[in-house]
Formats: C-alpha cells, sequence, structure tokens
C-alpha cells in the first residue's frame, strides 16, 4: 500500500489539533499550517558526457518561515514525488522549532540517480540549478544544505556559482561545505551524535541501564555508521547492520571499522565475508533492545508494525514510521524517540555554519559543541516532559511545542 506523505503530514497536525486548541492556537492557523507557501519546478537540461542534452526535473517546496529562512536539504534521488516534497518540508519546519531555531523548513528534491552520472555531469548539474534560481536564494531567505545522497562537495560547487553569479563570496547562503570552505566544526556528526545524546539521555530520565543493550541499524550512509561509531564506544552491542542489498547479523559482534573501510571502498556490507548475510529488510523485525531507522521513509507501517519488537525505536532519516504505525507502538508500549526530534543536529549545526559564515568568524570545536549541547539538553528534556504530563508519545509532544511556538510568531505577524 502506498502511503501519501502529505497526507501523513497532514494527519500529524491535526492529531494533535486538540492539544493545541488548549493552549490557545486557532484553527485559522493550522488552516494555514497545512500546506507550503510556494511549491516551484524547475526543469534543467544537462549537457552530458556524449554530448546529448538530457533534462533534469527539481521540485522545491517553500513551507513556513514565522521567524527566519527557509532551511533544509537538497536531495537526489530517483523516486520522487511533489507531495513527498511537500511533506519534507512541512517536518523541516516542524523540525527546527522543536529546537527552537530561528528558520523556517522547505526541501528540494531532483529527480536523478546520482550514482549514474559521471563528476562532470553531476558538478554540471548542481551548477545549473544554482544559475536557475539564485534570484530565489540569499542568505537571509532561503538556505540550502545536504541530504540524501547530496555531500559537501556537492554544497562548494553550489556556493562557487552562487558567489560568482552575486559578485561576493557568500559562505552563509549553503552550508554543510567542507571544513576547508567554512563548514562549522561537527556538521559531518551532528545528525548521529545528537541521536544518541536523545537516546542516552531519554534512557538516564527514565533511570535505566543504557550499557549492554542490543542494537540493529537500518541504513549504512553517513548517519547511520556514524551513529553506529558513536554508539559502539558505549557498551551496547550492534548487531546488525543493513544497506540497499541486504544485511548482516552478527549476535555476537559487528566490527563497525571493517564495515565502514568497506562503503568507504562502495562496496555493501553483504560483501563482508563473515557474519550471516540476509537479504529481505527483515532487519526491522528483529529482537533487539534499540532499532535505529537511517534509511529511507516510511518502513514501519501499519502493515508490520505487529512483527516490530525492539522496545526503543530511534529515527533518524525522516519519517520511517507511519502515524498508524505511531499509534499501536504506543499502545504497544514501544518507545519512538521521533525524527524531528532525534536528527534535529544537522540543522541545528547548519545553522550555526550560517551564523558564523554571515559573520566571518568561526567559532572553535569546543563552542560549537557547548552551544549544540545546551539545545540538545533542553529541547529532549522539553519534548520529555510534556510527553509524560499529557500521557502523549514523544512525537505527538514535539509537534505541540513545535507548533504553539510558531503559532505565537504567526500571531504577531499577521
Ligand atoms: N537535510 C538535513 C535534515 O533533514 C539537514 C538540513 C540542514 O542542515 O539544513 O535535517
Amino acid at each position: 500500500m502506498t502511503i501519501n506523505p502529505y497526507e501523513s503530514a497532514k494527519k500529524q497536525i491535526l492529531n494533535v489539533y486538540d492539544f493545541l486548541k488548549e493552549k490557545g492556537v486557532s484553527w485559522e492557523f493550522i488552516e494555514e499550517y497545512l500546506y507550503p507557501d510556494r511549491v516551484l519546478q524547475v526543469n534543467i537540461p544537462v549537457k552530458m558526457d556524449n554530448w546529448d542534452v538530457k533534462v533534469f526535473t527539481w521540485y522545491r517546496s517553500q513551507h513556513k518561515s514565522y521567524r527566519g529562512p527557509y532551511k533544509w536539504g537538497i536531495r537526489f534521488h530517483q523516486d520522487v514525488t511533489e507531495n513527498e516534497v511537500k511533506a519534507l518540508s512541512v517536518w523541516m519546519s516542524v523540525k527546527t522549532w522543536v529546537v527552537d531555531l530561528p528558520l523556517g523548513g522547505w526541501k528540494w528534491w531532483i529527480i536523478v540517480n546520482p550514482k549514474e552520472l559521471s563528476q562532470r555531469e553531476l558538478e554540471e548539474l548542481s551548477r545549473w540549478y544554482v544559475r536557475a534560481i539564485y534570484k530565489y536564494l540569499w542568505p537571509d531567505f532561503d538556505v540550502p544544505a545536504p541530504d540524501v545522497n547530496t555531500n559537501p562537495q556537492i554544497m562548494s560547487w553550489m556556493v562557487d556559482e552562487y558567489s560568482k553569479l552575486v559578485w561576493k563570496f557568500t559562505p552563509g547562503a549553503f552550508t554543510g561545505k567542507p571544513l576547508s570552505i567554512w563548514w562549522s566544526r561537527w556538521r559531518n556528526i551532528a545528525t548521529s551524535l545528537g541521536g544518541l545524546y536523545v537516546l542516552e539521555e531519554y534512557f538516564d530520565l527514565e533511570k535505566e541501564e543504557f550499557q549492554g543493550k542490543t542494537v540493529a541499524i537500518q541504513g549504512a550512509g553517513n548517519a547511520g555508521l556514524n551513529f553506529a561509531k558513536l554508539i559502539e564506544k558505549k557498551g551496547v552491542k550492534i548487531v546488525a547492520i543493513s544497506d540497499s542489498r541486504g544485511w548482516i547479523y552478527d549476535p555476537d559482534w559487528l566490527n563497525i571499522e571493517k564495515i565502514e573501510k568497506l562503503k568507504q571502498n562502495k562496496q555493501s556490507v553483504t560483501d563482508l565475508p563473515w557474519a550471516e548475510i540476509i537479504s529481505n529488510d527483515d532487519i526491522l523485525k528483529l529482537d533487539v533492545d534499540i532499532l535505529v531507522l537511517a534509511a529511507l521513509e516510511n518502513q514501519i507501517t501499519s502493515e508490520n508494525v505487529e512483527d516490530i519488537k525492539a522496545k526503543y525505536i530511534l529515527e533518524l532519516a525522516n519519517w520511517p514510521v507511519s502515524p498508524e504505525a505511531d499509534e499501536v507502538l504506543f499502545e504497544k508500549g514501544q518507545v519512538v524517540i521521533p525524527d524531528i526530534l532525534a536528527n534535529a543536529w544537522g540543522v541545528t549545526v547548519s545553522y550555526f555554519e550560517q551564523v558564523q559564515g554571515n559573520m566571518n568568524y568561526y567559532w572553535p570545536e569546543s563552542e560549537v559543541f557547548e552551544r549544540l549541547s545546551v539545545i540538545m539538553k533542553k529541547s529532549t528534556k522539553d519534548v520529555y516532559n510534556l510527553a509524560k504530563e499529557l500521557k502523549i508519545d514523544f512525537r505527538k509532544a514535539s509537534y505541540v511545542i513545535s507548533l504553539e511556538r510558531q503559532y505565537e510568531a504567526w500571531k504577531v505577524r499577521k
């Protein structure tokens, strides 16, 4: 069954309306909030290596910017629908306000499988897009960052093209750049580091033992692998990890260092010569304590939710659990740490990067970490306390916090 992600995003908002009403939030605001401000489609003709011209389509959705520039990631992926882009822009707005950043949400998505492009074609596509829409981008209005299949190199091409077009070196126009052109310290591992922090903080607040827990990780991309490396040092046992080709399982020990080397050589986890290799996606159904979802959307739905055994589910990817599955997991006493809190740390450090770029003054590693820690601690506690008070799951609590904050800004601006 295909689920329309935009409908899911709207449902998540409507699901918390009763709580928001109690807090004085008006329906007028909610109605406006259900729709993005604008959606743009751009078609880019790129000269390929064989001199043929191929047209690539981009979708871009700007959701809301009540208290700061639109912010989010550019994704390169072959499967895309306009509804998905709209949904991701809604989630971005919600996310930035759960952690109280002065930013709004948007999303770009280009229909392409980047693995099929040469480096030159990829560069041409990235630069072409900036040429096509640079008038809509500037550091105070709309600031892109990397997402699935985009990386610091792509951000460098884009910031370079942008700076040439506007005749001004503008590092604050894009985030997630390489350190040599003012990437913020910690940006590369911020999502994984923050996800782990929230999880540990949760165990702390519940006075539960973290050490000794078993972990399965779906997804061995940047977020999944960095998370594995960090959590490995905390005395837990990673027993399974997957990528798009399959997954490996070892009840005793998975050597993450070896897996990382393999991925750096563009191989799959299934190329490892040891451990059990399983090709379908049953990694989700493993009997582990902690399941980390670091792949794509829509993984746990009403169709497989009854088979999910993990007590704790951490969403490092965006929207891996559907609203219907959320309800069932909550009923069964399983805890979902939702994407809008668990993975809000990439954009938090992106915000730091943007601020530093605009000032042309850069903070040392310790200062970035200190600022990040303050936000992580406060946001996790805010969500935890509200969820306990209202007896709701952490996603709903995050929505209530975020939408109430956005409502306050909307009210004084409207
Ligand atoms: N694409 C990432 C996200 O979903 C990062 C966005 C950013 O750094 O602005 O949060």
